[in-house]
C-alpha cells in the first residue's frame, strides 16, 4: 500500500481533476484504490459520483473522532476503486483541532489499518494549512500538479520548504514522486515555454506525461463521473492513463503489483 498526496497551495491546478482520473486509471489497471477528499470543497467526492447527502461518514470523522477508516469508506462506481468522501464541515477542522496533541498526525494514525488497498490518493485543499500537514504526514509520497502558465513556478519553493518541515518533524521518508503539468495548451506558445522553464528547473523530477487542457475533464464532474469513464478515449484520459503508468514505473519496485 503506498499513500499519495497531490498537494499545491495554489488553487484550480488541477488537484482534484488529476486525483479523480489517476484514482481511476489506477483502478482499471486493476490496483485497489483508495481516493480520499480533504478538501472542504469535497470536489473530488462529487467528482467520483458520491452526492452530499450520502457523505454520513467523512475524512472529517477520521480525523476530528479518529472514526475507524472502514466506517468511512464508499464505494463508487468504478470497479476497485473506493473513496473517503469530504463534507463542509472539515473546514472547521483545523480549528476544532487547535490545542489536540500530534494534530498533523491525525490521519496517519486514522489510516493505519488499510491494508485492503493496493495505493491510496489523498486530494489536498488549496492550503499548506493543517490539513494539507495532514496528509504529508500521512504520505510516502507527494505528487505535485503545476498548471502550465506563467507564474507556475511561484509557491512551489514555500510547498518544498513545508515538505522539509514535515520531514524533520513528522515523516522522515516522505518522497515526491513527481511534478506532472496540466492544463497544458499545444496551440498557446506561452505554455510551451513555461514547460520548457519547469522541466529545466526540475529535471527528471518532473513526469514526461503532460495533462492538457481538455473540456471533457473540466465537463465529466457535473455528471458525478472521472473524465475515464465519462469518455475513455478523449485527450484527457488518455494523458491520464499515460500517468498512471508513469507512476508506476515510479514507485518502488516492491510496491509495483503487476498491472
Ligand atoms: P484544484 O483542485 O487544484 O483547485 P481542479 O482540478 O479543481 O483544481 O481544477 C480547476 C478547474 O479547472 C476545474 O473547473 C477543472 O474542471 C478545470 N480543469 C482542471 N484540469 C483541466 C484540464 N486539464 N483541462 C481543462 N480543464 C481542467
Ligand atoms: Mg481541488
Amino acid at each position: 500500500m503506498i499513500r499519495v498526496a497531490i498537494a499545491n497551495q495554489k488553487g484550480g491546478v488541477g488537484k482534484t481533476t488529476t486525483a479523480i482520473n489517476i484514482a481511476t486509471a489506477m483502478a482499471a489497471a486493476g490496483w485497489k484504490t483508495l481516493l480520499v477528499d480533504l478538501d472542504p470543497q469535497g470536489n473530488a467526492s462529487t467528482g467520483v459520483g458520491i452526492a452530499p447527502a450520502a457523505r454520513e461518514y467523512s475524512s472529517y470523522d477520521l480525523l476530528v473522532d479518529q472514526a475507524d477508516m472502514a466506517d468511512c469508506i464508499l464505494r463508487t462506481s468504478v470497479p476497485g476503486l473506493d473513496v473517503i468522501p469530504a463534507t463542509v464541515d472539515l473546514s472547521g477542522a483545523e480549528v476544532e483541532l487547535v490545542g489536540v496533541d500530534a494534530r498533523a498526525e491525525r490521519l496517519r494514525k486514522a489510516m493505519q489499518n488499510d491494508a485492503d488497498y493496493d495505493i491510496c490518493f489523498i486530494d489536498c485543499p488549496p492550503s499548506l494549512g493543517l490539513l494539507t500537514l495532514n496528509a504529508l504526514t500521512a504520505a510516502d509520497t507527494l505528487m505535485i500538479p503545476l498548471q502550465c502558465e506563467f507564474f507556475a513556478l511561484e509557491g512551489l519553493s514555500q510547498l518544498l520548504q513545508t515538505v522539509e518541515q514535515v520531514k524533520q518533524r513528522f515523516n522522515p521518508e516522505l518522497g515526491i514522486v513527481g511534478v506532472v503539468l496540466t492544463m497544458f495548451d499545444r496551440r498557446n506558445r506561452l505554455t510551451d515555454q513555461v514547460s520548457e522553464d519547469v522541466r529545466e528547473v526540475l529535471g527528471s523530477l518532473v513526469f514526461e506525461s503532460v495533462i492538457p487542457r481538455n473540456v471533457r475533464l473540466s465537463e465529466a464532474p457535473s455528471h458525478g463521473l472521472p473524465a475515464l469513464v465519462y469518455d475513455h478515449a478523449c485527450a484527457g484520459s488518455r494523458s491520464y492513463m499515460a500517468l498512471a503508468r508513469e507512476l508506476i514505473s515510479r514507485l518502488p519496485p516492491e510496491e509495483r503489483k503487476a498491472a
